[in-house]
């Protein structure tokens, strides 16, 4: 009887494992998942495209050659972006599972799945100028909480630390009055939540999880849904909690006023205590983030000062960025077995810097089709190469729609025009990106991008 797909690629995967070491096994191809057999060709999915590059290029064939034992036939492998998979979180490759956050003697009321993290900690945040006032406050609420700021909200743009900063301040309560019931929660799961209990009939239940915290930690409340309900809910939870004199915590992408549809009562009690924004790293400060996190994880003989300098100047957008950026660039060297130096950073880390001007004025130049892919590119983190090639991959596929929408509108070039200057594609291609750009716009956090994009690119001269 023929094979399934997944049977082959298990019986394929059998085998390298018992030969490839066990990092490199476990880093590119444990998350790779069988998608397809036709034929004697194998499509195999992997989470990313630098996975599925890496895969192409150096074990395609070494899988292949065991198909004629494996499989009695020979067979060709192709790799390929799951979407399914993309977003498995980079650190999984180096770092150790998190503990769980509620062991037995945890205080830590679980009422969401969405557990502490344990690197999050104020002993593990570096302090810089851009997110000192943030951390200042962080640190006062959590020695007295309820007392100085409440509510404390952080805002700042993703990856610079507001989720690191929050839980940091649950670890010092806890670690003082272990016995406090704490309460941790993503703003999507609450609404979740609300919509089930309404659902289910057990509002009451839920209002009792929420209102009897001490503690009542909320990630990315720009994440609130306009619905009445669910700002209902969480006004009198805020009421509540904040009469009691128990410590709220906030988080957000943007400050209070600027949350498109929150209710000016909501907005008001945002603000009632502290707010206190986070900006990107200086060039110092990413310096020292580096090599904090090499300490950390004891990888300052792996990682000479002249690399960390090198990424620090060429990886500026955000914290998380430059976690990857180290993460990927160990993933390269161990399988290369080659030591950490500038030049395989360079080639480790080929697709960020490729995006990225060699000077930031480059963008500076005019406002034409060239200067706008690239700001797009820079922006969402991709080449311009990718915009303008055929791949579909949705990391793709949202810049490239957002580009073309900016050039007809910035450039109002002709939809065949438009087409030509991504690789030649037609214009009822052009047509189906431009009306995907208007149903992203009511996403809050996709219109923030673009308006700030076109900001941007206004400014340059024509
Ligand atoms: P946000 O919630 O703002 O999107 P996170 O808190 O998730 O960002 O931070 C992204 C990553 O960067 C995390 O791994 C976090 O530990 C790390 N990080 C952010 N700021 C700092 C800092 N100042 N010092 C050390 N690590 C940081
Ligand atoms: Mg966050």
């Amino acid at each position: 009887m023929a094979l399934t797909a997944t049977e082959v690629w298990t019986r394929l995967l059998d085998r390298a494992r018992g030969e490839l070491p066990a990092q490199t096994y476990k880093t590119w191809l444990e998350p790779t998942t069988a998608l397809l057999l036709e034929g004697n060709t194998i499509t195999v999915g992997a989470p990313d495209r630098f996975t599925a590059e890496w895969n192409e290029s150096k074990h395609a064939q070494l899988l292949a050659s065991y198909a004629p034992v494996a499989l009695g036939h020979p067979i060709n492998i192709v790799f390929k972006v799951d979407e399914e998979q993309r977003g498995r979180p980079q650190m999984d490759l180096f770092v150790a599972p998190l503990p769980e956050a509620t062991d037995a003697k945890s205080p830590v009321t679980q009422i969401s799945n969405v557990q502490l993290s344990a690197r999050y900690t104020f002993k593990n945040f570096v302090i810089g100028k851009s997110n000192e006032l943030a951390a200042a406050a962080a640190q006062a609420a959590a020695a007295s909480p309820g007392k100085v700021y409440n509510p404390l909200f952080l805002y700042g743009q993703t990856g610079l630390g507001k989720t690191h900063l929050m839980q940091a301040i649950a670890h010092e309560i806890l670690s003082k009055s272990p016995e406090l019931r704490l309460c941790f929660v993503a703003t999507e799961q609450f609404t979740n939540e609300l919509v089930t209990a309404i659902q289910t009939r057990t509002t009451a239940a839920f209002r009792r999880r929420y209102r009897e915290v001490d503690l009542l930690l909320v990630d990315d409340v720009h994440f609130l849904k306009r619905t009445e309900a669910t700002q209902e809910e969480f006004f009198h939870t805020f009421n509540t909690l904040y009469e009691a004199g128990r410590q709220i915590v906030l988080t957000s992408d943007r400050p209070p006023s600027e949350i498109p549809g929150l209710e000016a009562r909501l907005v008001s009690r945002f603000q009632w205590g502290m707010v206190a924004d986070i900006e990107p790293p200086d060039l110092e400060h990413r310096i020292a983030i580096l090599q904090n996190k090499a300490h950390l994880d004891h990888l300052e003989l792996t990682i000479p000062e002249d690399v960390i300098q090198f990424i620090a100047h060429h990886i500026w957008s955000s914290v998380r960025e430059l976690e990857g950026s180290i993460i990927r660039l160990l993933a390269y060297a161990s399988l290369k077995h080659q030591p950490v130096t500038i030049d395989l950073a360079r080639e480790a880390l080929r697709d960020k810097l490729k995006s990225l001007p060699d000077n930031p004025t480059d963008l500076t130049t005019r406002l034409s089709v060239p200067s706008i892919q690239a700001a797009t590119a820079r922006e969402w983190g991709v080449t311009v190469d990718g915009l303008c090639s055929k791949s579909r991959t949705k990391h793709l596929t949202i810049p490239r729609q957002t580009a073309m929408y900016l050039i007809r509108e910035l450039l109002g070039l002709q939809l065949v025009e438009i087409g030509t200057a991504f690789g030649g594609r037609d214009h009822s291609t052009v047509i189906h990106s431009l009306e995907k750009v208007l149903e992203l716009n009511t996403d809050p956090e996709y219109k923030r991008r673009i308006d700030i994009l076109r900001e941007n690119l206004r400014q340059l001269p024509r």
